[in-house]
């Protein structure tokens, strides 16, 4: 049976992500994919790509991303987010920055689509938070199940073979004949749904099985490591509730 693991918003958090690994590692994941926004707010960007290259993660772009690398506008980003890039800018290796500039902004497999915010334009990061936005996805990807991030927010829409489409903040689920989902899997370094522990989404298409499961980690070693490089020290304690 397949086991892969979705991996939503790393935002340079390293802690968090080592931990999710280690998770869905032991889980039997052996196939992985991002949803984007590997940098940004967190402290560790070159470590990060590092170890999601080590694990072979197939990753998307997200807007940080996109962001650091001057393919959209930062200006238009919270003032903290837009201090992150600049300081993201001042610390990432070269290699990394071309890297990030070689991703694509959706993949498309069989079984799963995955991209950033939204389709059939993933290059504008629309948040997938409405029914139209939602529909028009539904009808840009063939697959089963397309996962995102964006939002920071788990959620999952669910458009049934008679096109009834529900929007549920439920987290598990097993699809049941042509039932499609579109799967908002959180963010693994920055959470925004007042959990603080790091999610990481396993599905097993062969079962149309979903499961989101969360882990603690050192939230009080990253805090300070954010703040000892000169981050903007709110980044580091809205990890402490999931804000
Ligand atoms: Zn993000």
């Amino acid at each position: 049976m397949t086991k892969i693991g979705i991996l939503g918003d790393l935002h340079a958090n390293l802690s968090a992500l080592e931990a999710v690994l280690t998770l869905l590692e032991l889980e039997g994941v052996d196939e992985y994919y991002c949803v984007g926004d590997i940098v940004g707010y967190g402290p560790r960007p070159n470590e990060v790509i590092e170890l999601i290259i080590e694990h072979k993660v197939q990753c998307v772009a997200g807007n940080h991303d996109w962001a650091l690398l001057g393919k959209i506008d930062s200006r238009y980003f919270n003032p903290y987010a837009r201090q992150a890039i600049e300081w993201t800018a001042k610390v990432i290796s070269k290699q990394y920055t071309e890297w990030l500039a070689e991703l694509p902004l959706r993949i498309d497999r069989e079984n799963l689509s995955v991209f950033h915010g939204a389709l059939p334009h993933p290059e504008e990061f629309a948040y997938l938070q409405s029914e139209v936005v939602a529909r028009n996805t539904f009808m840009d990807f063939e697959g089963p199940v397309g996962f995102c991030g964006h939002t920071h927010v788990p959620l999952t829409y669910l458009l049934d073979a008679k096109g009834q489409l529900n929007v549920h903040f439920q987290d598990d689920w097993v699809l049941l004949g042509d039932t499609r989902a579109i799967v908002n899997v959180g963010s693994v370094g920055q959470p925004r749904d007042e959990i603080p522990a790091a999610p990481g989404m396993i599905y097993e298409p062969e079962l149309g099985m979903l499961r989101l499961l969360r882990t603690p980690y050192n939230i009080p070693a990253e805090r300070k490591l954010i703040r000892k490089v000169g981050l903007p020290r709110i980044l580091g304690d809205r990890l402490e509730s999931g804000i």
